[in-house]
C-alpha cells in the first residue's frame, strides 16, 4: 500500500525482520495492549480463534435445516437469534457483533454483503469466502446484487423485492433461505446437507434435492 506521512510504510507484504506480515504483527500489537490494560487475556483471544476455526457452513446449515423442520424453533430464531442457537450448542458472543437471521420468502430475497472490509457471521459460517472480501462483490452486490446473483446461478422474478444487507462490526446476519419444494419427507441431516454456504450469504438458493424414487 501506500507510504504514510509518519513515514511509517504500510505493506501487506511479509516483512523480513520477523517473518510476520503487516497484519501479523499488527494484531500481535493489538492483543498485547488488550491484555496489558486488562481487556482480555491471551487465553480468551486464543480461544475466540479456536472457535472460529472449528466452525464451517455445515454448522450454518443445521441451523437452517432445524429452523425448516421446526417452526417454532425458526420463530425463536427469527425473533432472537442468540438464545434459539443455544438449543443447538452454539454460544453467540454476549458483546457485539450481535447476528440477525433474515428469512427469505416468496416476496423478498435478501443478500448480505459487508462494503467496508469483511464482516461475515463467522460463529455459525466460519471464515468467509475469498469473493466475499473481494472489492468487485462488496461493490458490485450494491449496485447491481441481480447481476451478481445471475452469476451464481439465480435469476430471480423481478416481482421479488431484493433487500442488500451491509454488514457491520456491529451486526451480521444470516440469511434464512427458502426451503426448496418436494423436501417435505427429508430428514434434518438430508435438508441439511441442501443447504449451501452461498445460499447462507444469500447470492443463490439452496439445491435442490435429487429426485427420489418412488417409494
Ligand atoms: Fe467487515
Amino acid at each position: 500500500m501506500s507510504d504514510g506521512h509518519d513515514g511509517h510504510p504500510h505493506h501487506e507484504g511479509m516483512d523480513a525482520s520477523d517473518g510476520l506480515s503487516y497484519y501479523g504483527r499488527r494484531a500481535q500489537a493489538i492483543e498485547a495492549l488488550l491484555v496489558e490494560k486488562g481487556l482480555c487475556t491471551s487465553e480468551e483471544v486464543q480461544s475466540a480463534m479456536d472457535n472460529v476455526e472449528s466452525r464451517s457452513p455445515a454448522d450454518g446449515a443445521r441451523v437452517i435445516a432445524r429452523a425448516w423442520a421446526d417452526p417454532g424453533f425458526k420463530a425463536r430464531l427469527l425473533a432472537d437469534p442468540g438464545s434459539a442457537l443455544t438449543e443447538l450448542g452454539y454460544t453467540l458472543p454476549d458483546t457485539t457483533p450481535h447476528l440477525a437471521v433474515v428469512e427469505n420468502t416468496e416476496q423478498v430475497h435478501h443478500m448480505v454483503v459487508c462494503t467496508l472490509c469483511s464482516c461475515y457471521p463467522r460463529t455459525l459460517l466460519g471464515r468467509p469466502p475469498d469473493w466475499y472480501k473481494s472489492f468487485a462483490y462488496r461493490s458490485r452486490a450494491v449496485v447491481d446484487p441481480r447481476g451478481v446473483m445471475r452469476e451464481f446461478g439465480l435469476e430471480l422474478d423481478e416481482s421479488v423485492e431484493v433487500r442488500v444487507l451491509d454488514s457491520t462490526a456491529d451486526l451480521r446476519y444470516l440469511v434464512l433461505p427458502r426451503r426448496p419444494a418436494g423436501t417435505d419427507s427429508l430428514s434434518e441431516d438430508a435438508l441439511a446437507k441442501l443447504v449451501s454456504r452461498d445460499s447462507m450469504i444469500g447470492v443463490c438458493n439452496p439445491r435442490v434435492p435429487d429426485p427420489v424414487a418412488a417409494d
